[in-house]
């Protein structure tokens, strides 16, 4: 695909397709639409509609594939309002995750655009972005500093540094990766909820409270679901095989899906919260937040938010996920258990190793639920 320069695009169509891009706000004045007419203007009704199901799509479709025909559908106005109403509704909850899933969303269906054909309206909105995208022949040059910043959580190898052409300052990437470093600036700054006064929660709670009751039931808070007395967990206490894991990911290798699964299904049983359950993924190669929280959830409120109980040890030996094996006399490496724990008959699964192992700090001493720093992002697949 060639790359040329940035062409006219008409302004209030931009705006509406991107309403977080700077100046968006001017839709809103058109339409003498302020954030308390949003809430309680019956002829704003529609655009609050439409915000919900933005918010809807966002919960049933973490990669923003499926169309959204009441979306397309709408004017400049309502595209505008709708973004702006989704956004509040979600600042308003007590809990990130759910703006944080609809972040994801509303950047991935940003991208799906900005990686079609013809890169102008992905320069375009880059510049507008503060991003110093340029064309650059048949690719597009990002300056160094930006696609540090932006690439710095793509945990895929092929957008490593090393990996990329670099000329005069600037790395040269093809349109749909620069697509790509673009929707990861998006998701960051639609990831963190808007500050809001107390009377615009109230307001936003007596509007849709039951609207923000069906998030929070489908959307809790990631659960944290301890099998252990409630305190802090004790990374010093993990069995060999779960500390391989995680270094394996910490790493930004590959973990295999069994491996994948076995580790938040130990996370969670020994009192992990979702958050931290997630962080452990981030590093691995192909992370998306949204689709490891997707199955990071389905993973730990599995029987009414118990979870899935982990892999005995015989079945992560099947899967080549234990660790003791080999032999004991060969040089030291790190992962290889000498533990004699391992070897006692009655060590049937690494929950077992972790109770006998690990000392939780009671609430109050310590810092609080980290499962340490090898708790680096993820893929999309835990399980
Ligand atoms: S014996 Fe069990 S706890 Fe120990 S490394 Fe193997 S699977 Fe993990």
């Amino acid at each position: 695909m060639g790359v040329r320069g940035p062409a006219p695009v008409d302004d209030r169509g931009l705006l509406a397709e991107y309403p977080f891009l700077p100046g968006a706000e001017v839709l809103a004045e058109d339409l003498a639409a302020s954030l308390r007419g949003l809430l309680e203007e019956p002829a704003l009704a529609p655009a609050r509609e439409l915000g919900r199901a933005r918010v809807r799509a966002a919960l049933e479709d973490p990669r923003g594939t499926a169309a959204l025909p009441a979306l397309d559908r709408a004017d400049v106005g309502e595209k505008f309002l709708s973004f702006q109403y989704a956004r509040v509704l979600l600042s308003s909850l007590p809990t990130p995750g759910p703006i944080r899933r609809w972040a994801v969303y509303e950047a991935k269906r940003a991208s799906a655009r900005l990686a079609g054909p013809g890169a102008e309206e992905l320069l375009e909105v880059a510049d507008r972005l503060g991003l110093g995208f340029r064309a650059e022949a048949e690719a597009v040059a990002v300056p160094v500093v930006d696609y540090v910043r932006l690439a710095a959580p793509i945990r895929e190898a092929a957008f490593r540094l090393g990996r990329q052409t670099v000329r005069r300052g600037r790395v040269v990437v093809t349109a749909g990766r620069a697509a790509r470093l673009v929707e990861e600036g998006i998701r960051r700054q639609l990831g963190e909820a808007v500050p809001l006064a107390p009377e615009v929660v109230e307001a936003l709670r007596e509007r849709d409270g039951p609207f923000l009751d069906e998030i929070r039931e489908r959307l809790p808070a990631l659960p944290a679901r301890p099998a252990f007395p409630a305190g802090r967990i004790d990374p010093e206490g993990f069995p060999p095989c779960v500390r391989k894991m995680r270094r394996t990911l910490a790493e930004g290798e590959n973990l295999s899906h069994a491996g994948r699964f076995a580790l938040a299904a130990f996370l969670h049983r020994i009192g992990a919260d979702g958050e931290t359950i997630v962080d452990a993924y981030r590093n691995a190669p192909d992370f998306e937040e949204g689709i490891t929280r997707y199955q990071v959830e389905h993973i730990t409120r599995h029987g009414d938010g118990q979870g899935y109980l982990p892999p005995d040890c015989e079945t992560l030996r099947t899967h080549g996920l234990c660790v003791r094996e080999g032999d004991p006399t060969a040089p030291r490496a790190p992962e290889r258990a000498r533990d004699p724990l391992c070897y006692a008959p009655e060590l049937k699964s690494p929950l077992t190793y972790y109770r006998i192992r690990a000392r939780p700090k009671p609430p109050g001493e310590g810092s609080g639920t980290s499962a340490g720093p090898a708790t680096a992002p993820s893929t999309g697949r835990p399980g």
